[in-house]
């Protein structure tokens, strides 16, 4: 990726002008409140959890001389969850292939968003890219995410002493349940 660009504050105006295309990938810890989503994984990161990104700025012109300003984005990445029918982990897929057009004021996306398909923005001298591809992955994130077909629990043998011994160190939810409710109020 060109490092001319700093996607937390792009001039989306001379990008689309310009018709650039730039991708890359983004380690998932960077976003967030995306990564608050998916279970923790003990251990590094594995690649395929990195988020794959392109975008692409176009100036679309109009007959009567009117330009538009276009942001293309695509996303994805192979998100841990947590399993909603054997709460085990789950690699999901998630991804967002959205356009997005910016126009001049509130005012215009009000009134020209009845009518129009696409996601409408106001345009702004630096648009924070990472804020929007997030939003856009979380949006993506199945609401009940699930095996296709869940993993049959083995038990676990001697040479899982160590992943064991760290189940056991993290702290029961029920205990703190039980803590909080014993505080008077
Ligand atoms: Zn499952």
């Amino acid at each position: 990726m060109d490092k001319n660009f700093d996607l937390k504050r792009l001039n989306i105006k001379a990008f689309a002008r310009d018709g650039t295309r730039i991708q890359g990938v983004k380690e998932l810890p960077f976003f967030v409140r995306l990564a608050e989503i998916s279970v923790r994984l003990d251990g590094p990161n594995e690649p395929q959890n990195a988020v794959s990104w392109e975008i692409e700025g176009e100036m679309r012109s109009l007959a009567g001389g009117e330009t538009q300003i276009w942001l293309h984005l695509m996303a994805e990445l192979s998100l841990p969850l947590q399993c909603q029918r054997c709460m085990g982990a789950v690699e999901v897929k998630v991804s967002s292939n959205q356009s997005f057009r910016f126009v001049a004021d509130e005012a215009s996306a009000e009134a020209e968003d009845d009518e129009s398909e696409e996601d409408l923005l106001v345009l702004t001298p630096e648009v924070d890219v990472w804020e929007l591809m997030e939003d856009e992955l979380i949006m993506s994130v199945p609401l009940v995410p699930k095996h296709s077909i869940c993993p049959i629990l083995v038990p676990m043998s001697v040479a899982d002493e160590a992943f064991e011994e760290a189940l056991e160190a993290r702290p029961n939810p029920f205990a703190a349940l039980a803590q909080l409710k014993k505080k008077p109020t």
